[in-house]
């Protein structure tokens, strides 16, 4: 859709920082970010609302955010956890009309700093955060070697 600005994004024609990209979905972090590393991950295929979402899609769409949540763990974000969102509908507070799931990275002891991210909602550095992000993505594909140096 044309008029859609995250399928203008799909498809390269607007600009973001994409951190990850197949076949059927794209992540790029938020404009507006909440905190450092906040990323949407949305279906390539225009979908307004859950309503119009393919199940599948919707699965394989919660399987990105969950492995995006775990690279802001693994990467320079240290991230201790996250919140994933999706807003369904303007009743819910949907202001994009294209689903996207929300991953916010989040630390122990934020809740100042996330309270002022909301309000303020400034980007930060969005280059070297999708680099923190892309690391931590590259990290998971690594096996985890013991003292030794042996995969697990
Ligand atoms: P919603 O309230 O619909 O769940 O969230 C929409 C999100 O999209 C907001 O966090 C907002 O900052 C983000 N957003 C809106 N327009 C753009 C855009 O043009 N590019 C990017 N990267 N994010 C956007
Ligand atoms: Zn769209």
């Amino acid at each position: 859709m044309s008029d859609c600005v995250f399928c203008r994004i799909v498809a390269g024609t607007a600009p973001a920082t994409k951190v990850h990209e197949d076949d059927t979905l794209c992540a790029f972090l938020d404009i507006r970010p909440i905190a450092r590393g906040h990323t949407l991950v949305v279906p390539k295929t225009h979908a307004a609302e859950l309503d119009e979402l393919d199940p599948e899609l919707g699965a394989h769409l919660f399987r990105a955010g969950h492995r995006l949540a775990l690279a802001m763990r693994r990467g320079a974000l240290a991230a201790d956890g996250a919140n994933l969102v999706l807003n369904d509908g303007r009743a819910a507070f949907q202001t994009v009309p294209h689903i996207h799931l929300h991953v916010i990275p989040r630390k122990h002891g934020d809740r100042l700093a996330f309270a002022k991210g909301f309000l303020l909602r400034r980007p930060h550095d969005p280059v070297g955060t999708a680099a923190a992000i892309t690391e931590g993505l590259a990290a998971l594909d690594r096996p985890n070697l013991d003292s030794e140096g042996t995969a697990s």
